[in-house]
């Protein structure tokens, strides 16, 4: 799928993999540990550069509907834009 952020790369899409959701649990428990840990994991699951990584790893929620930015409260969807900062929320619900 393609998603891009209105705050950090207006112009910019990135392909990213179709995550399954044992996939996301597994990055969603490396990206606790580090960020270079969650990409690494991604990068052994997927075929995904490491700048489309490194830009998936700074846009997942650690908590679900919190933006990853400014901790505003989100709606329930998957791939949202933050109401209050505009950052794309990776906003998994594993
Ligand atoms: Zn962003
Ligand atoms: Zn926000």
């Amino acid at each position: 799928m393609k998603i891009s952020c209105r705050k950090c790369s207006p112009n910019e899409v990135f392909e990213i993999p179709n995550f399954s959701l044992a996939e996301k649990k597994l990055l969603l428990e490396a990206l606790n540990v580090s960020g270079l840990e969650a990409i690494k994991e991604m990068r052994k699951l997927h075929r995904i550069t490491l700048r489309n990584a490194k830009f998936v790893m700074t846009h997942i929620n650690i908590e679900h509907k919190k933006c990853n930015r400014c901790a505003y409260q989100l709606n329930i969807l998957e791939y949202t834009s933050c109401a209050n900062c505009d950052a794309l929320n990776l906003n998994w619900n594993v």
